[in-house]
């Protein structure tokens, strides 16, 4: 199969420390991402009744001629109906992290860990629908609403997009559907398998624990305090000792 190429770009100011490296490197089977993140300016203020900007301003704003098959932009505005992300027209997709990225801090979870999750969903769609991102407009169906930690998880209560971001998957049901919409199996095999290491930084992952588990990790402290104990007190009668009474 021919890997999907995205291009993705920044529009308007994105006030956040984000390593794209990360989103350009990803090595994956089924996409891959234009190595240079073009910027672009935000030249209007929001059009919506609630100071968000709305899809008629970003098809207008966002370019249609692109080297890629489809368009990510990334922005940090409101978008329209409070949702994190729109498909427009001409395979264009807008992302914003506005109401996203406070709840992955929350959560100790890196921004590219959604950037990459997003991308994953995206071109698998961007399959399902014969090589294209069909707008918002267009009855689709392809996410459901319960929360499973899935790519195609709704998301409509936005903070529990954190469980799709560390070690996404496909659930059993999207697997089947993929599938069934001409997504090649061992692609998605290939797929489960990269989703597996978007993860959280391992300092996290221990904190986490720390968190959930107190008690084990005060024992857990306590036995390796003990062991080192233990083993430097041998160092020291078997080897330090001797030497110094030499
Ligand atoms: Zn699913």
């Amino acid at each position: 199969m021919k890997k999907i190429r995205i291009k993705v770009i920044r529009i308007g100011y994105i006030p956040y420390d984000i390593n794209f490296q990360k989103i350009t490197n990803n090595n994956s089977a089924l996409f891959e991402v234009d190595k240079e993140i073009n910027d672009y300016s935000l030249p209007q203020d929001s059009q919506g009744n609630n100071w968000e900007y709305t899809d008629s301003q970003f098809k207008e704003l966002l370019p249609s001629d692109f080297e890629g098959d489809f368009l990510f932009a990334i922005c940090n505005t409101s978008l329209e109906n409070n949702y994190y992300a729109r498909r427009l027209t001409d395979n264009r997709i807008i992302f914003s992290l506005s109401t996203t990225s406070n709840i992955l801090k929350t959560e100790n979870i890196p921004i590219e860990n959604l950037l990459l999750r997003m991308l994953y969903a995206y071109s698998l769609n961007f399959i399902r629908y014969d090589r294209r991102i069909p707008s918002k407009t267009e009855k689709t169906k392809f996410a459901h609403d319960e929360t499973k930690g899935c790519l195609f998880d709704m998301n409509g209560y936005i903070p529990d997009i954190v469980h799709s971001c560390d070690s996404p998957i496909i659930c059993d049901d999207c697997s089947v559907s993929l599938s069934n919409s001409k997504v090649p199996q061992d692609i998605i095999k290939k797929v489960k398998k990269e989703l597996a290491k978007i993860k959280k930084n391992r300092y996290y992952k221990i904190l986490t624990f720390v968190k959930k588990h107190p008690f084990i990790s005060i024992m857990i402290t306590f036995v390796f305090g003990l062991i080192i104990n233990i083993v430097s007190n041998i160092i020291w009668e078997l080897f330090i000792k001797k030497i110094l009474a030499e």
